[in-house]
């Protein structure tokens, strides 16, 4: 068997690894590389395997980085199965419609504003790409094992990092034996909202492991429900607004399955809360009909309230009109909107509207990216631009740490070494991290690893 790594290979984004036995080729995740634009442009334009040649795609989430590129590998030729969980199908074509769309108001965007002799922009795809590749997908539910044809078993567990994230472990014949190969995707933490923990899973042959926070540990998951409390009851009183900036996959739910609890509580005051961002929304639905997935707190919620992302007084916002109309509102209400680092979305309007008032509060529940400007209000600098105009930022700042939705070393240790269980991992590729904290993890399990643990380099080969 030969395994080639064409993306997340000493970094996090782009994931992508080719699988090759004598009778077949197939791709784990197509991911979209992100980060410096023409850099990035020429690694998602440019397939190093010949997309025609593949029998199938096996995709663990719907994050933009694992699943991005799968457009653009459909454009370029692939027309075999892709599998995944239900939930991730789903999710998967609301961000890559999303995404096509973003990359067609960019194009419009540089077409307009770049001169010069550039050629003109083209998006890397599609809404019709995006709705021809989906029709590919076949769906896995949890635990169940499927044979595909010429000897391969493939079964997905759940990875706890998103809504329909899965591991996947494969059973391949191969020059006369069978092969257990596992690739982890993301894999989440334990002990947090909404989602299972990892599945501990044993046995492995050959892992394809991922190593984001290899050395790193978090801080203890935070008693998020506490804070929000606090806070939407002191703005109930001073009659501010809160504005949490959020991402619409997974944070945004999170937040308002808080909420949610707080008002089954009685700890809810009687104030409005707003989502205003329609990814959200088509996001929550789709939680709303998965809600048999959501961990075991979740499923004790549910015994008396059908719908955890729904209460009176929430407001799912679809219309560009009904955003700048909240922005009029007098009076205390909560805002959650997109983007979590307050980069684009509507956030930007509402942040424009509220962050120099003193009653408002802005709640910060993500990592903020260096230059961006949740970095700045982070760092309660006097002055912020926000779309090309400075505003004084007066309004309270309030941060909760450590809601990451990756597995920390902690956690990695324990399910690494469950993998291993007595007998070890034969052959271990470490993928998905920045070189600093692939080389941690590699450090940390070395032990349970039969052989060193390797951190591929884009696309590196190995035999095994
Ligand atoms: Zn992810």
């Amino acid at each position: 068997m030969k395994i080639t790594f064409y993306g997340a290979a000493g970094e996090v984004t782009g994931s992508q690894h080719l699988v090759e036995t004598e009778r077949h080729r197939f791709l784990l995740d197509c991911g979209l590389f992100q980060g410096h634009r023409a850099e990035s442009r020429a690694k998602n334009e440019q397939f190093l395997c010949d997309p025609k040649d593949l029998d199938a795609v096996f995709l663990s989430h719907a994050h933009i980085d694992h699943c991005g590129n799968l457009p653009g590998l459909y454009k370029a030729g692939f027309r075999g199965p892709i599998f995944c969980t239900p939930a991730t199908a789903e999710i998967a074509e609301i961000m890559l419609l999303d995404s096509a769309k973003i990359q067609a108001e960019d194009a419009r965007y540089l077409n307009k504003h770049v001169r010069g002799s550039h050629p003109s922009f083209e998006p890397l795809y599609t809404e019709d790409d995006v709705e021809k590749v989906m029709r590919r997908v076949e769906t896995f539910e949890y635990r169940e094992t499927y044979e595909l044809d010429r000897g391969i078993k493939a079964t997905m567990y759940d990875a706890g990092h998103i809504l329909g994230s899965a591991i996947t472990r494969f059973e391949i014949e191969d020059e006369g034996e069978i092969k257990r190969l596992v690739f982890t995707g993301d894999l989440g933490r334990r002990g947090m909202p909404l989602l299972h923990d990892p599945y501990p899973l044993q046995g492995c042959d050959i892992l394809i492991g991922e190593s984001t926070y290899g050395n790193r540990a978090h801080p203890p998951a935070p008693d998020v429900k506490h804070h929000l409390e606090r806070i939407v009851n002191e703005a109930f009183e001073s009659g501010g607004k809160v504005l949490i900036p959020a991402f619409s996959l997974g944070r945004t739910q999170q937040v308002v399955y808080y909420l949610n609890e707080l008002y089954n509580e009685g700890k809810l005051p009687s104030v409005p809360v707003y989502v205003d961002s329609p990814l959200a929304n088509r996001l929550t639905k789709v939680y709303e009909r998965f809600q048999h997935l959501l961990d075991a707190q979740a499923q004790r919620s549910l015994i008396d309230d059908h719908n955890l992302f729904h209460f009176p007084g929430i407001r799912y916002v679809q219309s560009r009109d009904e955003s700048k109309w909240i922005n009029q509102m007098d009076g205390a209400a909560v805002i959650i909107a997109a983007s979590g680092m307050c980069e684009s979305g509507r956030i930007r309007h509402h942040l424009a509207h509220h962050i120099d008032d003193e009653r408002n509060s802005i709640l910060i529940i993500g990592f903020q990216a260096q230059h961006t400007l949740g970095r700045r209000i982070v760092e309660k600098q006097k002055y912020v631009k926000i779309l090309d105009r400075d505003f004084p930022l007066r309004a309270k700042v309030e941060k909760i740490n450590g809601l990451s939705g990756h597995a920390d070393i902690v956690d990695m240790k324990w399910w690494y070494e469950h993998l291993a269980g007595e007998e070890g991992i034969n052959h271990t590729f470490l993928v998905h991290g920045e070189p600093d904290s692939a080389q941690a993890l590699a450090d940390t399990i070395r032990d349970i690893c039969n052989e060193d643990p390797i951190i591929p380099e884009r696309g590196e080969s190995y035999e095994v």
